[in-house]
């Protein structure tokens, strides 16, 4: 059994739908995530991922992305990367081409222009608009992210395909964050873990509580201590409530995928939808708290 799983209501569909075709052209587990990411990258719809995407408090729009293979727990990431998309592709280059985990910022927007890739201008005339509305304090909230009424969207991806699994992540963070701003989803162990002995783990949310909750890599070795996906979710959710209270200020999201094919996700608060895609069987899970 091929499986992949991707988070929200909208990207998440187009994510695992690519994720398959790829996987039915010969793409190895790799490749499918990248062309599922990169796919909602490119969208401008999709706000907060890629072209088009809520920027930070300059205005400017700073991606984060990330790349686990469990196979050999390789690494490849970017974060703070302006101009450049599909940054999931820059990241794993990183995780290919480069004996580092994660490059930041300028220094990372220089390496995947030496790869090749073009720098763009990703503010669009909607992402200008909504800017000004922020400015002139159109919106309550301080941060925005996934839950928020403008439907940000963070992807996060896991497949698995006999055994070997493949977690990463895509993001423009939170909305209007302090630029340098960087949340958990380009973090290792924070926003997407993987590991063949036991399967993988992501996230989704208020990166600043996943991150202190090392969310996916404890996920992870809730599945080791033989729990079922959906209860290594529900542990680490369970946590979080205990422990960081602002996880239920702003949502937090953990999902796992077990390499026996067993999946789950949980939420902190709020609504969330997880689409899951089972040997090419697209369907849509909802949680709620
Ligand atoms: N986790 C992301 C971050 O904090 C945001 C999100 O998932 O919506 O950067």
């Amino acid at each position: 059994m091929t499986t992949f799983l991707g988070t929200w209501e909208t990207p998440g569909k187009p994510a695992v739908e690519t994720a398959w075709r790829a996987f039915q052209g010969g793409a190895n587990l790799r490749e499918c995530i990248e062309q599922g990411l990169a796919v909602c990258e490119m969208d401008p719809t999709f706000l907060a991922i890629g072209l088009g995407s809520l920027p930070n408090s300059d205005g400017e729009i700073e991606l984060d992305a990330a790349m686990m293979d469990g196979e050999n727990l390789e690494c490849g990431g970017v974060c703070s990367v302006r101009g450049i998309v599909p940054v999931i592709s820059v990241a794993k280059k990183v995780l290919e081409e480069t004996p580092h985990n994660l490059l930041a910022g300028e220094q990372a927007r220089r390496f995947a222009i030496s790869k090749g890739f073009t720098p763009r201008n990703l503010v669009t005339e909607e992402i200008a608009r909504q800017y000004e509305k922020w400015r002139a304090g159109v919106f309550p909230d301080e941060y925005m992210h996934s839950t928020s009424d403008l439907h940000g969207d963070t992807v996060t991806m896991l497949g698995l395909n006999d055994g070997h699994c493949v977690a990463a992540s895509s993001t423009s963070g939170l909305a209007w964050k302090l630029p340098g701003r960087v949340g958990d989803s380009p973090i290792f162990g924070a926003g997407l873990y993987a590991d063949d002995e036991i399967g993988c783990a992501g996230a989704t949310g208020l990166g600043e509580e996943l991150w202190k909750a090392m969310a996916s890599y404890r996920a992870t070795r809730n599945m080791e201590a033989g729990m079922s996906a959906q209860e290594a979710c529900d542990e680490v959710i369970q946590h979080m409530i205990r422990r960081l209270p602002n996880a239920c200020v702003m949502s937090c999201v953990v999902l796992a995928l077990r390499k026996d094919g067993d999946f789950g996700a949980a939420i902190t608060m709020g609504k969330f939808d997880l689409w899951v895609c089972q040997d090419g069987a697209v369907s849509t899970q909802n949680f709620e708290r």
